[in-house]
């Protein structure tokens, strides 16, 4: 499942809540084949993830694979003073701690809850059984892999080339793609995942407000107008969406609406 389809994932996703457990609203486990998510069921349990949470630390083992279902998690490199930038999200498309298929058992960065919201998890050891009887696991897993590593290259380069306003831009459509047109950030939590100061990021979300963009209110950043918003964000938020694509789908990159 391509993050083009996140736009559905709404209506996928309660659907889905309301099915019967049977089927999953993380939509990565939804679209395996029916003997390799068979390989999971069992083992895999619904947790709810608080906003702030960390999952874990680089360098720390990485004890669970966790598929996002309404939560969204971010990896972010945090530095000696304590400030941090996020640069990569996973939310319902993919999981978070699929490096361990890759014989990387340990985190290469902070894994955070950005916003609160349902998951399910997998003990590390347990999934690996499993990769370890499906090509398709595994691939599915490599897939993954490689979507956080081309999120890690865009931001890399976004943050040392783009202004604050289209980066900001960027990441509340990233973070509106996986919830909803509703982002539940402060502007305190979006200041940290783009390293920038929170006067500065009050400043453009209040003029992103008085535009019509979005409305901001008690910490729940609501897309307003999406199409001004997109014209507002960098190159970057098209440019990721069509490499997860081509990764997800295995195939060209879809025009972009
Ligand atoms: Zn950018």
């Amino acid at each position: 499942m391509a993050l083009s389809d996140i736009r559905d994932v709404a209506e996928q996703r309660h659907s889905r809540l309301l099915y019967s457990g049977t089927q999953y609203a993380n939509l990565l486990l939804a679209g395996l084949p029916a003997p390799d998510v068979g390989l999971l069921t069992q083992l895999l349990e619904h947790v709810h993830l608080t906003r702030h949470l960390i999952l874990y630390e680089a360098d720390d083992p990485i004890d669970y694979i966790h598929f996002p279902e309404t939560a969204i998690i971010g990896q972010a490199v945090v530095f000696e003073d304590g400030g941090s930038v996020v640069t990569t999200l996973t939310g319902p498309e993919s999981a978070c701690g699929l490096g361990v298929v890759l014989d990387r058992p340990h985190a290469l960065a902070r894994a955070i809850v950005l916003m609160s919201g349902a998951a399910a998890r997998i003990s590390t050891a347990n999934f690996r059984a499993a990769c370890a009887d499906s090509a398709g696991l595994r691939q599915a897993a490599k897939r993954c892999n490689t979507l956080l590593i081309s999120q890690a290259h865009q931001s890399a380069a976004c943050n040392a080339y783009h202004p604050l306003e289209g980066r900001i831009s960027r990441w509340l459509l990233e973070c509106a793609d996986r919830a909803d047109d509703e982002v539940h950030l402060t502007q305190e939590m979006l200041a940290q995942m783009l390293g920038a100061r929170r006067s500065s990021v009050s400043v453009i979300a209040s003029a992103l407000q008085s535009s019509g963009a979005i409305k901001y209110s008690r910490g729940i950043i609501h897309i307003v107008d999406r199409l001004m918003l997109e014209a507002t964000a960098c190159e970057c938020y098209r440019a990721v969406r069509q490499r997860a694509d081509y990764i997800m789908r295995g195939g060209p990159p879809d025009e972009l609406s």
